[in-house]
């Protein structure tokens, strides 16, 4: 059977980002989370092909020209919110052209709303974590027999959409194959400025994150795991990881393929001194570069002085706020001062520390504490810091606060480009003082002699340089 996943060309000029799952597309990142589903399909035995429209430049009219000459079985779907859109679009020429072919759908915006993609007696979701499913629920389609077993997949019959009770999430990823990178087609389009190396893909070591920061928008294959166990149990799934052995074949296996730079897309990469020191030691001599997310908490010397020695260029530190108070109130669980002490002890080995700064997530912020954040950042001599304006998305906690209190300036969750615009105000901060604060606040650190000539050749070109002025201001 021959199985193709798609991104179509997206219906407006933006093109949605299906990784992270919650903004419009900056740079080209590897889906490995689609690619994982994808080496599951391959090892069982399906003819598996991997096609993104949005990398070939392909308009609507192409796309419609590849579907008449098309003879896929199955087409696939990584759909997440800003997608759901463009997908369901591409689903209506689908069937115009291909009739009732099969159509999963999968990733977070279907596993949080099935019913809205099951549109038609062909259309199936898989919901939450997608690898095992995936392979039960195609299998059941090549052979034509009953999907009432399967769990997490939901589907139309007779009129009624069926959901299927949920799967548990995946106990052992070691168990899984490496995602199928070589489906990629054009592998040196993708890039990480932070990085600054082609060719360059992403792993993934870790399945989701314990903490409870009320804002929290993981990964969206953590989103899709969380939403779908949320369903199930109420609470979040348990963080699962891959042990140090695994990893450090996949990555001598993407040495082995000519990669240089490597993100590690976990929503925490640090879970356990040893095991991270473990990790950094296997792959120190193959000389890759890679960068990750990690908690300041879980930054302790050894650590990071291993992750320095293993060629880690980056770590992205989401300290959020340099006020206490509004720490706790947002449930980050952490004090001011770790953070502190994680920036200082980042740059101590020589990785870049790049911090998260948000305005808003809290009625205690206010135009001092904007403020002082701008401070904190001049005197701790921050290498990179993204400042963004909070944007309750639906399915957190902080979305349920903003709802009640009625913050949303637009009734409701909006995409917007977070760097530049509010969705949300306060009585004493509104829409436009908040992004004003964070114009300034980006300007003053982005728009210095000094910041331009450091990150002119990181960021690759002055044209990608122009592309992140224009993001931001
Ligand atoms: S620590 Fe990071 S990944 Fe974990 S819940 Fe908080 S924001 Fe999310």
């Amino acid at each position: 059977m021959k199985i193709t996943f798609l991104v179509p060309p997206p219906i407006n000029a933006k093109i949605p980002e299906r990784v992270a799952g919650c903004a419009y597309l900056l740079y080209y990142v590897p889906n490995i989370f689609l690619l994982s589903a994808a080496a599951v399909l391959e090892k069982a035995g399906f003819e598996v092909k991997y096609i993104e429209t949005t990398i070939k430049k392909w308009d609507r009219g192409h796309f419609l020209s590849f579907l008449r000459e098309d003879l896929s079985d199955v087409y696939c779907f990584y759909s997440v919110n800003l997608s759901q859109n463009t997908d369901l679009q591409a689903l209506k020429d689908i069937r115009e052209i291909r009739g009732d072919v099969p159509i999963i759908f999968f990733g977070p915006a279907p596993s949080d709303r099935p019913a809205e993609f099951v549109v038609d007696d062909y259309a199936y979701v898989v919901r939450g974590e997608p690898e095992y499913t995936m392979l039960e629920l195609t299998k059941a389609l090549e052979k034509n027999s009953a999907l009432y077993g399967i769990k997490s997949v939901s589907f139309r019959k007779n009129g009624s959409i069926l959901n299927n009770a949920n799967r548990e999430p995946i106990e052992d990823l070691d168990a899984l194959p490496f995602p199928a990178r070589h489906l990629l087609e054009e592998r040196d389009v993708y890039y990480n400025p932070k990085l600054g190396k082609r060719p360059f893909t992403a792993v993934c070591t870790s399945r989701g994150c314990s903490y409870r920061c009320i804002y929290c928008v993981p990964s969206s294959l953590s989103f899709s795991r969380e939403l779908e166990y949320k369903h199930h149990v109420g609470k979040k799934p348990p963080v699962r990881k891959r042990s140090p052995e695994n990893i450090i074949e996949e990555f001598k296996l993407l040495k082995s393929q000519g990669y240089n730079a490597v993100n590690v897309q976990d929503d925490q990469f640090v879970w356990g001194e040893e095991r991270t020191i473990k990790i950094c030691e296997g792959i120190r001599d193959l000389d890759m570069v890679w960068g990750c997310s990690a908690r300041s908490d879980h930054l302790t010397e050894p650590v990071v002085k291993a992750m320095a020695a293993a060629h880690c260029k980056f770590i992205d530190l989401g300290v959020e706020s340099f006020n206490q108070e509004i720490l706790d109130y947002v449930k980050k669980d952490i004090e001011v001062k770790k953070n502190e002490e994680a920036i200082n002890l980042v740059k101590k080995y020589g990785i870049s520390a790049k911090i998260n700064i948000m305005f808003g997530a809290s009625p205690l912020e206010t135009m001092a504490t904007i403020q002082k954040n701008r401070e904190e950042v001049k005197r701790l001599k921050v290498d990179q810091v993204m400042y963004n304006i909070a944007n309750p998305f639906p399915g957190t906690e902080f979305y349920k606060i903003a709802k009640e209190s009625k913050l949303f300036v637009y009734g409701d969750y909006k995409p917007v480009n977070v760097a530049k615009e509010a969705n949300i105000a306060y009585p004493h901060l509104g829409k436009t003082e908040l992004e004003n604060a964070v114009r300034r606040a980006n300007f003053e650190f982005f728009l210095t002699p000094r910041f331009i000539l450091k990150n002119i050749r990181r960021l690759g070109s002055l044209d990608s340089m122009k592309a992140m002025f224009r993001k931001l201001f």
